[in-house]
């Protein structure tokens, strides 16, 4: 079986420490609990990524704690092969492998779609009244959620763990964007090494699980509509630095972390560009790629925008930037009041 069904495990089953626990798993797992209602049902996904373990935690201590939810729960812990691969929660998938949550659209055909499928039938013969997908960002951040779009059921869910929801449309073949039959929602924690995102994470989770109806309360928000996403093409190399790099096609200033969430003012430096310029670079929002000089400029080799800008998802792990993208980014956030 691709999904292992673990029913009702005690508190004495589950090993103390995060990583044994990751380690006794037997392999992609949904952990089914009983609660107080046994009529509902909600469902929280994490570990899609390896390298991403703030869901594991607040999982893990959840289970340790013996707590019964408010309503039955699945707990559904994808890539365990990944993220049990020394070193521990390095990798986002297995080397070679595809990304998990780029799979679950079809076809199904190798062993990451099959798991996407068996994870989407899983959900599906649950009947939840909501799905929660946790991950951590690469670089260090605040927390913020993704969903496909702005309802008062999104808004509820995501208030139970962050203030800033992203509204996107970009078609990756990601969990959220299949067509369930309740609302899900994505909830990036914060940065895989930051002890926020555990904390994120588990109080949110504490929230989803006690809270007798998880749509009674939108809390305010601040709304991101439709990010673009600017990529490395394929091929192209770059790396992280304090100068440009000669051998780089693009280098990225190091400190590139530091602008998640926060504003990008007009033509600061964002890195540096060899000589062919931002030809190693693509702008990319939905299903199509925009000019990159739309939004960017090149002056004297340094690389910066044109306007104002928020990045979200700005990493320094290069092999993630080359494999998935750079950042996203808006050119402004709305606010959004309680509705
Ligand atoms: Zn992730």
């Amino acid at each position: 079986m691709v999904l292992t069904v673990w029913e009702q495990p005690s508190a004495a089953a589950v090993a103390p420490r995060v990583s044994d626990f990751l380690c006794d798993l037997p392999g992609p797992v949904a952990i089914h609990l009983h609660g107080h209602d046994r009529s509902r049902c909600r469902v929280l996904v994490t570990l899609l990524h390896g390298n991403e373990p703030s869901g594991l935690e607040a999982v893990h201590q959840w289970l340790r704690s013996g707590k019964q939810p408010a309503v039955d729960t699945v707990f559904i812990i994808a890539s365990v092969a990944a993220a049990r691969t020394e070193p521990l929660f390095y990798f986002r998938q297995l080397p070679g492998k595809r990304d998990l949550n780029r799979c679950f659209s079809p076809p199904y055909t190798d062993n990451e779609g099959l798991l996407a499928q068996a994870i989407l039938q899983h959900i599906d013969q649950c009947q939840p009244e909501a799905v929660i997908d946790i991950h951590n960002t690469s670089g260090s951040s605040h927390g913020f959620a993704v969903a496909t779009s702005d309802t008062p059921a999104a808004r509820c869910l995501v208030g139970l763990f962050v203030d800033y929801l992203i509204i996107t449309d970009l078609q990756l073949g990601s969990l959220m964007e299949q067509p369930l039959a309740c609302p899900v929602v994505t909830i990036e924690a914060g940065g895989a090494l930051d002890d926020a995102a555990d904390f994120v994470a588990s109080a949110g989770l504490g929230r989803y699980l006690m809270a007798p109806h998880v749509f009674a309360e939108e809390r305010p928000l601040t709304l991101f509509q439709h990010p673009y996403r600017l990529e490395l093409l394929q091929h192209s190399r770059i790396d992280y630095a304090d100068h440009g790099l000669r051998d780089r096609d693009v280098t990225i200033r190091k400190d590139i972390e530091r602008y998640n969430f926060a504003a990008l003012e007009a033509g600061a430096a964002l890195g540096w560009l060899g000589e062919e310029g931002l030809t190693h670079l693509q702008v990319v929002a939905g299903d199509c790629s925009h000019p990159v000089e739309e939004f960017f400029q090149v002056r004297d080799g340094i690389l910066s925008a044109r306007s104002r800008l928020h990045l979200f998802m700005a990493t320094t792990r290069a092999d993630i930037a080359a494999s998935d993208c750079l950042f996203y980014f808006v050119t402004e956030p709305v606010p959004v009041s309680e509705s």
